[in-house]
């Protein structure tokens, strides 16, 4: 980016809001990545769609960014705009019988969680203790596995923003959501906000499914590290019965190779849940593309399967 279209942006954001040449790795769970010519930290409506404006005009790449909680951003940082969206605000309408609550798209999904118990609505408790933002989970369609939950459950319309600043509502059915998939995947605008619908409940009960949600969490992943994730998707039911494979599970096939431990440089397979590649210290993306391409590589070989990347590579 050149000065002029620094001083353009500047122009159009808050002092405070725009970090010129700044880290990314800190806004992310696994703590790696370069620079960023710019971050922004978008909170109005308005002001996003003069940042995806300009960006267009000016043909300055736009990244999206949420929690940070599912991505390795490269270690020559990003060359363009990073924007992070960050407004919590939430609507909660009720009736006798259901809720809609609508989350702008920088809502802590953890926190989106929570609100839902408060307003006894259940459905919402795969999201308990799930890093991330709403943007994030929608895009991800991240999910439970072990209460067969995902994002898209609950979920009625989106607002969303595409790349030429338009708004539009989105709803469920258009957004073709599958596992770990949802059409956004295919565009490249950004989800505003997001209305969901749930049944009503009485507050305990949902509370405590949340804790068995949080206690699974606790018992199966590892806590306070920095990670992004599970590296890999399950394979397809599809995948594991030709292979006559006894399971979905990537963390199976990773462990079964022996490879829980394994490391490349600060980077670490963790002992806990073989698919979470944990930054010790120090680790570069260049790390966590040779650690999974390794794994990839070991996993095909002893089980005729080829895992497909979760974590995004940016
Ligand atoms: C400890 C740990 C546990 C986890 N457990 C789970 C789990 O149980 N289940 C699971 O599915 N995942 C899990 N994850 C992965 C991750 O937390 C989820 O995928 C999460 O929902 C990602 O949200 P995010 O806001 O951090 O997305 P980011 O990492 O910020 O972004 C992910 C993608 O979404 C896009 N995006 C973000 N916001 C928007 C928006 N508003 N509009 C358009 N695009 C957007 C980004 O551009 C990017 O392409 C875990 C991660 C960690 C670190």
């Amino acid at each position: 980016m050149n000065k002029d279209q620094k001083g353009a942006l500047s122009k159009m954001v808050d002092t405070g809001r725009i970090i010129y040449n700044t880290p990314l790795a800190p806004l992310t769970s696994i703590k790696i990545g370069g620079s960023a010519d710019a971050l922004i930290y978008a909170h109005s409506e308005h002001e996003i769609a003069q940042v995806v404006g300009y960006a267009k005009n000016e043909q300055i790449p736009l990244y999206i960014l949420g929690g940070g909680s599912n991505i390795v951003f490269s270690d020559e940082g990003y060359r363009g705009i990073v924007l992070k969206l960050t407004a919590g605000k939430e609507l909660v309408e009720r009736d006798t019988r259901t809720c809609r609550i609508t989350f702008s798209s920088g809502y802590i999904s953890h926190l989106a969680s929570v609100r839902a118990v408060q307003n006894g609505c259940g459905g919402f408790e795969g999201m308990y203790g799930l890093p991330g933002t709403i943007g994030g989970a929608l895009y991800m369609n991240s999910k439970w596995p072990a209460g067969h939950f995902t994002t898209a459950d609950r979920l009625v319309s989106i607002l969303y923003m595409a790349e030429d600043g338009i708004t539009t509502t989105l709803t469920k059915e258009e957004l073709m959501f599958s596992y770990g998939f949802s059409m956004l995947q295919n565009r490249s605008g950004i989800v505003l906000s997001a209305t969901f619908e749930f049944e009503l409940e009485d507050p305990k009960n949902i509370q405590h499914k949340c804790d068995l949600v949080m206690n699974y969490r606790q018992t199966t992943q590892p806590i306070g590290v920095h990670t992004a994730g599970c590296v890999f998707k399950n394979i397809s039911l599809e995948e594991m019965e030709h292979a006559h494979l006894p399971t979905r599970s990537a963390g199976y096939f990773i462990d079964k190779c022996g490879l829980k431990g394994e490391r490349k440089n600060g980077l670490v397979i963790s002992d806990i849940h073989a698919n979470f590649f944990i930054n010790e210290s120090g680790a570069t993306a260049k790390d966590f593309i040779y650690l999974k391409e390794k794994v990839k590589d070991r996993v095909y070989k002893k089980f005729n399967v080829l895992l497909r990347e979760e974590v995004l590579v940016v």
